[in-house]
């Protein structure tokens, strides 16, 4: 285990105000830890927004002081940093000690609207958790993480957020020497299931993380009982499981794949956390992957709701102890929560299929939307063009779906979904603005961030605000944003890859 850095530690002013519920409250899942130097901070990417929200001032933010705490260098002059310990499956092997290898607490904020956020700092060196890893990050894969994660955000689906990217002048060995960078991220929380699979193997620990959880995310349960039936334990898992699958939804109805959830990247919050190796479908296809290391598709686009499922009975086993004394009522009481998964989330991913569609109240249209979804893949069509087309159609422009479903097989269908918006009494035109209103029209997609990205290794970072403007305002169509609606084209899909941990 390295030593707490003895490099002599600076502090900054330029966030204070810190607190440390977590670190009090769970002192043995975390070590009080402090970054690396930045030799040259410089930066990249800061979010007015998110700023305000948490009651920063920008200009403190810009300033030395400001990148010295943001890049890592220096330390909150209030608080004590940690990094946090936890455990998790990875591809399905459980790895009883993963941790921040290479993020740091800094500490907790209020925002302004009275909730409790962690500020975390992700690429700010070495911790007693990088086992192999070098604790840094380079620029491309911190500016996606924020670019993407502010995406997820305007399109409504609950995510950590990104207040800021600094390029620190440090030099981080990959395939080449690239520049490194330092991200700071905003969560509700960062208590994933895989820090309750390291706490349940300590009785002393399980128990307040547990309580320390449902405080925090979940205080409406904190008057249920302890013990017996519908306790306050399984009310927790119930609710955390209610959270990811309403989580899991929201990324299958817009295309996303996160591709690599890993039991320690499934949160307690139901957050979507780190965007390593993530990535927007362009055609519909349920098998799609794209992470460089997921060879058996164990993480592919439509094996989501499978795998969470999964996820979910490992942070079910975790707390057996917690729901009863009596091993056998305590499995069955949480068997009896994890089969209501499958009914939620169908329940939260056809409320959502029938919103993109316009078809709102309509409770007996499986058929029409299985056949959207079968024609959607026999035609590969865009996932993203083809929502904001059906609309395009309800008003008479027919141009935009010709292109993504044949007309044999398009006409049918529209005839069939038409008959259906009227005997909704749904207008056509009102249908198709509220369609507008939450199918986006623009998303991350592969080969534009791809782009943005390689041009901001080589210090040109418009095209990267110029992507970042458009997903962060993804429903509202200007005619110089065409491009961004546009699919990749097959050549750059058939080889495109994602990497973790970069
Ligand atoms: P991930 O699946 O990307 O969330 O990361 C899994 C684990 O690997 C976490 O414990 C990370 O902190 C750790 N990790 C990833 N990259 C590095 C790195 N460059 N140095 C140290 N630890 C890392
Ligand atoms: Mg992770």
């Amino acid at each position: 285990m390295p030593a707490v850095p003895d490099s002599p530690t600076r502090a900054s002013s330029a966030i204070s105000g810190f607190e440390r519920t977590f670190a009090d409250a769970l002192a043995p899942l975390t070590v009080p830890w402090r970054g690396a130097d930045a030799p040259e901070p410089t930066l990249l990417a800061v979010n007015p927004q998110l700023a305000e929200s948490l009651g920063l001032d920008m200009d403190t933010l810009r300033s030395d002081d400001g990148l010295a705490l943001l890049s890592g260098a220096a330390t909150p002059v209030d608080t004590t940093p940690v990094a946090t310990a936890y455990s998790g499956h990875q591809f399905g092997g459980y790895a009883p000690l993963l941790g921040d290898g290479r993020a740091l607490l800094l500490g907790e904020l209020l925002d302004a609207a009275g909730h409790r956020v962690d500020l975390q700092l992700k690429g700010s060196g070495p911790t007693p958790f990088s086992r192999g890893g070098d604790g840094f990050a380079v620029v491309g894969p911190m500016l996606r993480e924020y670019l993407v994660s502010e995406a997820m955000f305007a399109l409504g689906i609950p995510t950590t957020r990104s207040l800021s990217v600094v390029a620190t002048g440090r030099g981080v060995h990959r395939t080449e020497v690239e520049r490194g960078a330092v991200l700071a991220r905003v969560a509700a929380s960062h208590l994933r299931v895989g820090t309750f699979e390291l706490a349940a193997r300590n009785p002393e620990l399980l128990q307040p993380l547990a309580d320390y959880a449902i405080a925090r995310h979940f205080p409406e349960l904190v008057e249920l009982p302890e013990n017996g039936n519908d306790n306050r334990y399984i009310g927790f898992f119930e609710a955390v499981l209610d959270r990811q699958a309403a989580l899991v939804a929201k990324w299958m109805l817009v295309g996303f794949v996160h591709g690599v959830m890993n039991t320690d990247n499934t949160t307690i919050s139901g957050e979507t956390i780190d965007y390593g190796p993530c990535a927007f479908i362009d055609a519909f296809d349920p098998s799609a992957v794209f992470s460089s290391i997921d060879h058996g598709g164990r993480y592919a686009f439509g094996n989501q709701p499978t795998v969470l499922k999964w996820n979910l009975a490992r942070f079910a086993e975790t707390q057996l102890t917690l729901v009863s004394d009596q091993p056998r009522a305590a499995i069955d009481a949480v068997t009896e929560v994890l089969t209501t998964f499958d009914a939620r989330y169908n329940r939260y991913f056809d409320e959502g299929f029938r919103a993109k569609v316009g078809l709102l109240g309509a409770s007996d249209e499986h058929e029409l939307i299985d056949d959207l979804l079968t024609l959607m893949n026999a035609h590969r069509s865009d996932w993203t063009g083809t929502f904001r087309a059906l609309a395009a159609e309800l008003r008479g422009e027919s141009t935009p779906l010709a292109t993504l479903i044949p007309a044999d097989d398009r006409n049918s269908w529209l005839k069939r979904w038409r008959g259906a918006l009227d005997r909704l009494g749904h207008d056509h035109q009102r249908t198709a603005d509220r369609m507008d209103r939450i199918n986006p029209l623009y998303i991350p997609r592969n080969h534009h961030l791809d782009a943005a990205l390689a041009a901001a290794a080589d210090a040109d970072l418009a095209p990267f605000e110029q992507l970042l403007a458009a997903v962060t305002q993804p429903f509202d169509q200007l005619d110089e944003r065409d491009h961004y609606a546009m699919p990749a084209p097959e050549s750059f899909t058939a080889s495109f890859q994602t990497f973790c941990g970069t």
